[in-house]
């Protein structure tokens, strides 16, 4: 996160913006408890609306196969990444998906299909977990 605080919504809990800056991986239940360290009332329906807010603005990804969001790192690019799951630590890596989504694209044109969202998610295993492997 390079921007500092996170410009928030309207009425949004002051610890979202945090959040968004300092977890790199965070699902609704970590919503839940900084609305419960804010004193906020921990509600469901709210962890959500953030949640929503930082995945449409760009803070964070959703990541399906986890059901979690991490914090994206370019923030301030419209991007379309692929994200590198590892299988043994869950750790999530967002990678350019440039190439592959191009290729995505053409093959779904000569289909006659019009993509209007697709999601890259790799599984396998990450440098640190490849080291500690058999
Ligand atoms: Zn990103
Ligand atoms: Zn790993």
């Amino acid at each position: 996160m390079c921007g500092g605080r996170v410009a928030i919504y309207p009425g949004a809990p002051p610890g979202i913006g945090d959040l968004a800056a300092k977890t790199s991986r965070y699902g609704a239940y970590d919503i839940l408890e900084i609305l419960r360290a804010d004193g906020l009332g921990a509600q469901p329906p709210v962890a959500y609306r953030a949640l929503d807010f930082l995945t449409t603005n760009g803070f964070a990804h959703r990541i399906e196969r986890l059901n979690a969001f991490v914090a994206c790192a370019h923030t301030l690019e419209d991007h379309a990444p692929a994200f590198l799951i590892c299988r043994q630590c869950d750790t999530v890596a967002e990678a350019p998906a440039g190439p592959a989504r191009a290729a995505l694209a053409q093959t779904a044109r000569a289909a006659g299909f019009a993509i209007e969202g697709a999601t890259v998610e790799a599984l396998g295993l990450c440098p640190n977990c490849q080291d500690v492997a058999p």
